[in-house]
Order: C-alpha cells, then sequence, then structure tokens
C-alpha cells in the first residue's frame, strides 16, 4: 500500500488560501460563493491581483537574473574597454554585459 506524501510547497500554499480565506471572510463578511456579483463586479479585484502578481514576479525575476540589456553608462563604460570605443553599434561591447558589467551588477547586490 503506497504511502501518502505531502509537499510542504504545496501545503503552504493551501495554508495561505485557507488563511487569506478566513481574513476575505471576516473582512466582508460573505464567501467567494456569493452571487450578487456579476464577473464584470470581479474584473478589478482581479486586475488588483494580477498587478501584485506581476509586480512581485518582476521583483523576484529582477533579482535573480538582472535583464540582459545594457544600461547607457554600460554601454559608455564597456566601451571604453573594448577595441572598438563604442563606435561599432553591433559590438559585443554595445549589446551584451561584459565580464567587468557582470562582475559590478553581482557585488552591487
Ligand atoms: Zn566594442
Amino acid at each position: 500500500m503506497s504511502e501518502t506524501k505531502t509537499d510542504s510547497i504545496v501545503e503552504a500554499v493551501r495554508a495561505d488560501l485557507l488563511r487569506r480565506s478566513q481574513f476575505g471572510i471576516a473582512k466582508y463578511g460573505t464567501t467567494l460563493d456569493r452571487t450578487d456579483l456579476s464577473l464584470r463586479n470581479w474584473c478589478p479585484s482581479l486586475r488588483g491581483s494580477v498587478g501584485s502578481m506581476t509586480i512581485n514576479w518582476n521583483k523576484v525575476t529582477c533579482e535573480l537574473a538582472p535583464p540582459e540589456g545594457l544600461s547607457a553608462t554600460d554601454m559608455k563604460e564597456q566601451a571604453a574597454r573594448c577595441p572598438c570605443r563604442g563606435s561599432d553599434d553591433y559590438c559585443t561591447c554595445q549589446n551584451v554585459p561584459d565580464r567587468t558589467t557582470l562582475e559590478k551588477r553581482q557585488s552591487a547586490r
């Protein structure tokens, strides 16, 4: 007979959803089973939730891996380190972070 395993991440999400549900019920005095709102009435709440999720997602992904692009300062600094001196827009110094830029980003965290 197989033993039921639980996933700590899933259990944490379940606990969080339950906590949010209890908070909402206490705050609004009703559950999501309410039928007095149209789908259109749910949109602002959904938009807010998606907005928060997007912001949080960007925060996390930017912390884990900064954008690959170069700022104007990065491009200027990399041009100074490259034989092309920034004269070639297609040179990697103007398009991809070099080792120095990557190390600078790493130490800035
Ligand atoms: Zn270059």
